[in-house]
């Protein structure tokens, strides 16, 4: 049955029903050839700018024969309209299940994911419900059809306990690469893995460090030691124990990334703790990744305290530049894991990098990157660091 044919039974049936007066009212049976749902519950947590920040991904499913435009997205809270994504906005953040690419239309018998972030003002009360109108061009339908206005993906955020950790790394200029909440990397990788997609990576940051000089590396590109990270300590967050240990992976030639890595041996040699703190119930682990070999310092079920030394910064499994791959997330797994957001307690902001793609350049040149040096810098306690600054740790690595 064509969705027309079944549109008009459906308005057809439904004044048979009235002109009969039943006793029994019939449920609302509206046709929705795009399906929304939610993937994880967004839990808010605070940035680094002072503001509130919702992160979370939308399925949609094109449960048709025809192609579905997204020409507008309203996020209503509470059933007010707080946020409005045009076709165009939604056009980079609607990705294909399977793709890296982002698209406006999604295909007949297609699922995409589309990446949402919301910011809220510091202090303003966190809805305590979202849903989701969409509104859809569908050219292959009858015209009356082809315009829909579809809600739905109702969800409430998730209040459960944020995090509150020490610096992974300590000292001066490092950059927050690739982290929350807009950028592409690591919070569009959808994996499938065990049988279910998971976003591990959503709140991860790949940290780098300048040189006086302003320089990710210096000297040939492809030699570790050129970089400023290399073989700086990697440190304990927070009372916690170490569930898993993989060491003895090499390292890799940085400027490319590796051929034939395995999805076990992605991480290269990494460590991941289960945090003690008993208000997170023992449901948060995080992960640091890409350490040099023979650099771990500890086992699995060894007890470990904030700023004590893990092993050191390294390059190795899927890693294109020596650095350090940080993230939180609820499953002792780097990728079959629901990514969690983190506060760290204590940091300072110093200048911010205009986007990825000059970072992306002073990557691969090694020449000095460009960025907006704050007017005073900022001490930040408990937040998460955004995206693309430049950010310095107290500089201490003895237990505190
Ligand atoms: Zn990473």
């Amino acid at each position: 049955m064509c969705l027309s044919t079944l549109l008009r039974r459906t308005i057809v049936s439904t004044a048979l029903t009235l002109s009969f007066a039943p006793t029994t009212a019939r449920a609302a049976e509206n046709p929705t050839p795009l399906i929304l749902s939610v993937q994880d519950a967004p839990v808010p947590f605070t940035g680094s700018d002072g503001n509130t920040h919702l992160v979370y991904e939308l399925w949609m499913l094109n449960f048709s024969s025809g192609d579905i435009a997204v020409q507008r997205l309203d996020i209503l809270a509470d059933d007010k309209v707080i946020q409005t994504l045009d076709a165009t906005a939604i056009a980079t953040r609607l990705q294909p299940v399977g793709l890296r690419d982002s698209t406006g239309t999604l295909a007949k018998s297609t699922q995409a994911l589309l990446f949402l972030h919301i910011t809220l003002p510091a202090g303003t009360a966190v809805p305590r419900h979202l849903t989701h109108r969409i509104t859809t061009f569908i050219a292959a339908a009858p015209p009356a059809f082809q315009h829909l206005v579809l809600t739905g993906g109702e969800i409430a955020p998730d209040h459960q306990t944020v995090a509150v950790i020490h610096p992974p790394l300590a000292g001066n200029s490092y950059i927050s690469a690739d982290s929350c909440c807009d950028s592409t990397r690591h919070m569009r990788a959808a994996l499938a893995v065990n049988n279910h997609v998971w976003l591990a990576q959503r709140y991860a940051v790949d940290w780098e460090q300048l040189d006086s000089h302003d320089r990710i590396y210096s000297g040939p590109r492809e030699k570790l030691e050129s970089y400023t990270i290399f073989g700086k300590p990697v440190l304990a967050v927070a009372d916690a124990t170490v569930v898993s240990v993989i060491d003895g992976l090499p390292e890799q030639t940085p400027g490319k990334y590796p051929e034939g890595i395995s999805l076990d041996q992605a991480d290269g040699n990494s460590i991941i703790l289960r945090l003690d703190d008993p208000r997170l119930r023992g449901h948060v682990f995080a992960l640091y990744a890409h350490m040099q070999p023979g650099s771990i310092r500890v086992h699995s079920g060894d007890k470990v305290h904030p700023g004590q030394v893990l092993g050191l910064v390294g390059n190795t499994g899927n890693s294109l530049a020596p650095h350090l791959h940080f993230q939180l997330m609820a499953e002792p797994s780097s990728l079959a894991s629901n990514g969690l957001p983190y506060a760290i307690d204590s940091f300072e902001v110093t200048a911010q990098i205009p986007s990825t793609e000059v970072f992306d350049e002073a990557e691969a040149n090694g020449t000095p990157i460009p960025h907006h040096t704050l007017p005073t810098t900022q001490h930040i306690e408990k937040a998460l660091p955004l995206d693309q600054f430049i950010i310095s740790f107290p500089d201490t690595q003895a237990p505190r």
